[in-house]
């Protein structure tokens, strides 16, 4: 029976994050930040760094999307069992919520690394019988219902959260908030450094922020307004009256809303942006705050096929645990990449064969697009002008898988996916276009690894990172991007992959400069250069491999957020 006993001596930071995609089955994960969480707690475990993780159990997951007749998004919740994977903690823990108590049972799952090591994985769960009805579907949907069910599954995540750790026993020193949802944990240090009032400053807090701040590490994962939590004042002292002193937190959180992101910039004494770019867009949103940059990384053992497992495996033995080698990768025999490529290539043509019917042609190039459906990707620019993508199909032919989900509440999000299955049948008979439902972790494996060409084309400045680029790299698939996130710390034109236009062109002429990419770079040398698409495949691992990856990334938090 695995206790979490072993893990309370040797554990000293905390990571809360509202989801973590640990394996496929487990439900616990919408998209990229959960993808992205996975990956730190598995090069943690790699790595032995001695860190907690903490998010919401998430019983019915975010949802399973179902594509109707019509190309509309259909949502079914997505139900998982916990108890085949995890073990309920013997501890519960209350928080008030309207002057009620609201139970919290942990579940643990222990997730171990090839080498043996093991970090320990708590699941915040309200759904004891001692809650009523209301409460206990509180950690059911994730990101489901109204601000106010979002701001309780908040209250879970970070009150409950430190409480779950304190009630356990854990010695931490350090706290990392992974996006805002889990700022109101800073709420519970604040009352914990409150300062008497005979010792108060007139016009200072009531509390000691520098105690707070020396706990507190925050990671912002978004430059788009709309996606930072803001709640109503009033909604928050309904909820948790009388629980810090108002006028403090409208000082650390925003006069008029309570800002998540604010709250965590204010009270984290390390706040990290996940790209170079998107450091510096924070910054500009939130004049004088120091916000670091530690670029994103994927986790290489997880996202590398297992093809290109092998290769790498035969000339690194360590490679999973120290993919800085794969800067190597020129060393590699071309054919024996390309033949990794095809292994990849055809498990994504079976996969896409068994959940659509199609059989997609080995010989002809796969774009591959999956993403989060919202406004700000445009998962319709390659489509903009029908005319012109077929006519470069007509002179040389390429196929495109897709999917992605878009947020039940996103109005937007949802007429793309329409949009997008609407315009695949008009394509039909002139290019073979796929739209996969139901976008997961496995299928993200497939695809990253399969398509010839990874897609993306997010409108600058509003792409954070990505990461799902950085995963199609290390099986030597190459990317075509806007430069946005992480891609312009990535792009070599013509060597790692292909840039659609500059930083500072007008996004109205990037369709059209995409078509010219495709055309001109892209799809001459797949099919008429193939020694240099096959270098290119090299230098892809080589120079973005080898450094987007989340041992990097996670080797620089331990020294810059967690060593302070
Ligand atoms: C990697 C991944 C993402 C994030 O990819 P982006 O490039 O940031 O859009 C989202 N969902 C799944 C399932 C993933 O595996």
């Amino acid at each position: 029976m695995p206790s979490i006993e072993a893990f309370l001596s040797r554990t000293h930071i905390a990571y809360l994050s509202m989801e973590i995609a640990v394996r496929p089955e487990m439900r616990s994960y919408a998209g990229g930040l959960g993808i992205l969480a996975g990956d730190v707690a598995r090069s943690c475990a790699d790595l032995e760094l001695p860190v907690v993780f903490v998010t919401l159990l998430s019983r019915a997951g975010y949802f399973r999307q179902v594509i109707a007749p019509d190309g509309r998004q259909l949502e079914e919740p997505d139900w998982w069992q916990p108890e085949r994977w995890c073990v309920p903690v013997n501890a519960m823990v209350a928080v008030e919520i309207e002057r009620k108590p609201v139970w919290i049972r942990p579940w643990l799952y222990i997730h171990t690394c090839p080498h043996g090591h093991q970090v320990p994985i708590l699941f915040l769960d309200a759904d004891p019988d001692q809650n009523g009805n209301d409460d206990r579907a509180l950690t059911h949907y994730l990101y489901g219902g109204d601000e106010t069910y979002r701001l309780k599954q908040e209250i879970v995540l970070g009150i409950g959260g430190i409480r779950v750790l304190r009630a356990l026993g854990f010695d931490l020193h350090t706290y990392h908030l992974n996006e805002g949802h889990a700022a109101l944990l800073t709420l519970d240090l604040l009352n914990r450094w409150r300062i008497p009032p005979d010792e108060r400053i007139a016009g200072e807090l009531p509390y000691d922020v520098a105690e707070v701040r020396e706990r507190c590490a925050f990671t912002t994962h978004t430059p788009v307004e709309a996606a930072q939590d803001r709640f109503p004042y009033e909604l928050f002292e309904r909820l948790l009256p009388d629980f810090v002193e108002l006028d403090a937190l409208k000082r650390l959180a925003g006069e008029d809303r309570l800002n998540m992101t604010r709250l965590a910039l204010n009270l984290a004494g390390y706040v990290n942006g996940v790209a170079r770019r998107h450091a510096e867009v924070t910054k500009q949103m939130y004049p004088g705050y120091r916000i670091h940059a530690v670029t994103n990384g994927v986790h290489a053992g997880t996202w590398t096929h297992s093809a290109f497992a092998k290769l790498y495996s035969a000339h690194w033995p360590h490679w999973q645990h120290e993919p800085e080698i794969l800067v190597r990768a020129l060393q590699l025999a071309e054919d024996e990449v390309w033949q990794c490529h095809e292994r990849a290539k055809e498990s994504l043509i079976e996969g896409v064969k068994a959940a659509s019917g199609v059989a997609l042609d080995p010989r002809i190039m796969v774009v591959g697009f999956a993403r989060r459906m919202t406004g700000y990707k445009r998962p319709l620019l390659l489509f903009e002008d029908l005319d012109r993508l077929a006519a470069i199909a007509s002179r040389r032919p390429f196929q495109v898988v897709l999917a992605g989900k878009a947020h039940p509440r996103d109005a937007e999000g949802k007429e793309c996916v329409r949009r997008l299955n609407e315009l695949i049948g008009r394509l039909r008979g002139r290019i073979t276009c796929i739209f996969l439902p139901n976008y997961d972790m496995s299928m993200a494996m497939m695809l990253v690894a399969g398509s010839d060409l990874w897609l993306n084309t997010p409108l600058p400045p509003l792409e954070a990172s990505g990461t799902s680029g950085m995963k199609a790299a290390l099986n030597g698939v190459l990317n075509l991007s806007v430069p946005d996130g992480w891609w312009i710390e990535a792009c070599i034109e013509g060597v790692t992959g292909w840039s659609i236009g500059r930083e500072d062109d007008d996004p109205k002429q990037h369709a059209s400069l995409l078509y010219e990419r495709l055309e001109n770079a892209v799809l001459p040398i797949y099919y008429e250069d193939p020694a240099r698409w096959r270098s290119m495949m090299k230098q892809a691992i080589a120079n973005i491999a080898s450094y987007f990856n989340s041992q990097r990334m996670m080797r620089r938090y331990a020294s810059e957020a967690y060593l302070r």
